[in-house]
């Protein structure tokens, strides 16, 4: 069996997350036992997720245990097969983590999907055909809700979530306003992804600020929101909430690193009469094939067109990882394995 190269996690970050938490390890991988599949792992998913499974404090999902390989979303290529479902060179995502090779029972419902690249190309599995384009469109249509003419925000909006968001909320007849840093993220916003408007945040540095932006941006207030950073502008956001407008509580990336995220005017969530829903996208499998059925239509005929951003080869991982907590990453971070 072939060499495995694996980035396990070698201690837990005391504040921000470092390269320092990381350590590289060489294992064999395993011999197949029945229904089991070889799997060499052509793009790993890097999501901020994973942040929160470095510490041990309270969450939805158990810590990623200490001295092993860290987990992530992955696909490839299968190299060799005990399962009657899959022969080499079949492409698959699964949940292999950070390394060359994985080994999936493929008995079991979920570890692995083969997926068809003839339209898609094979990243976009783990962005917007993926676990991140399922996340918008779960917090879009079974959250926000929306109805032809709405007004909807979202921020971290030219990101893995954040883009197929907007395709989705187009593809319903709404004018979606993104939040994003960066001029050039908010060119691609506007210009590629076919947003209405987008706020540079960083050229508005408090909520008093990044409210006027709002105002000429969403002049007849905010239907629906969803909430990806946390923070100042989540507050600006409230404000403008028209009432019984809804908010998708999908991700609160400034934080992450253990940061206090107040909030300044919960008032605003009673006096709008607002409705606001957390949720973890894979708690609902049930929505999967009808929204990655969506999401690959509007990949493969051009109207939703992620962008990536790829580090390369494995060793890689840690500081792209960390790049992505800090917004250095322009679309979905992906690490280009083989
Ligand atoms: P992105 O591709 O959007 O990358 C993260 C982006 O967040 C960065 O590019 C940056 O964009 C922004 N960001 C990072 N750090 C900060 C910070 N400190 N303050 C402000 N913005 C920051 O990631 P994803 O699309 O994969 O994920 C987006 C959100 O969705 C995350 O919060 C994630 O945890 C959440 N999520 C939740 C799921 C669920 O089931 N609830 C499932 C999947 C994702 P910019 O430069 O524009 O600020």
């Amino acid at each position: 069996m072939p060499a495995n190269l694996q980035i396990v996690l070698d201690n837990r970050p005391t504040g921000e997350a470092s390269e320092a938490n990381f350590r590289i390890a060489q294992t064999e991988t395993p011999p197949l036992k029945d229904g089991h599949v070889l799997v060499r792992h052509h793009y790993l998913s890097l999501d901020p997720y994973m942040r929160g499974r470095m510490s041990e404090s309270k969450s939805y999902a158990v810590p990623q245990p200490l001295g092993q390989v860290m987990q992530g979303g992955t696909v490839g290529e299968v190299v060799e097969s005990r399962h009657p479902g899959y022969t080499p060179g079949d492409k698959v995502v699964g949940f292999g983590g950070w390394q060359h090779f994985s080994v999936a029972d493929a008995s079991q419902p979920g570890s692995l999907r083969k997926v068809d690249t003839t339209h898609v190309p094979l990243s976009h599995y783990l962005g917007a055909v993926g676990m991140p384009g399922v996340t918008a469109w779960y917090g879009l249509v079974k959250i926000i809700e929306p109805k032809a003419g709405n007004t909807l925000v979202v921020t971290a909006a030219s990101g893995a979530v954040g883009s197929a968001f907007g395709a989705l909320a187009k593809a319903r007849g709404c004018r979606v306003v993104g939040v994003a840093g960066g001029e050039d993220k908010c060119r691609y916003v506007t210009e590629e992804l076919g947003f209405d408007a987008c706020i540079d945040y960083r050229t508005h540095p408090d909520a008093s600020s990044i409210g006027k932006a709002l105002d000429a941006a969403c002049p007849d207030g905010i239907d629906g929101h969803f909430e990806n950073v946390g923070g100042y502008i989540f507050d600006a956001v409230l404000d403008r909430m028209n009432a019984f407008g809804r908010i998708a509580l999908c991700g609160l990336i400034s934080g992450y690193d253990g940061q206090p995220i107040p909030l300044a005017n919960p008032r605003a969530l009673l006096v709008s009469r607002l409705r606001i829903e957390g949720f973890i996208v894979s708690e609902h499998m049930e929505v999967w094939p009808e929204a990655l059925r969506e999401l690959g239509g509007l990949v493969g005929s051009g109207k939703l067109r992620p962008r990536e951003s790829v580090a390369q080869g494995l060793e890689a991982a840690p500081a792209a990882f960390i790049g992505l907590l800090k917004g250095r990453n322009f679309g979905k971070q992906l690490v280009k394995v083989i």
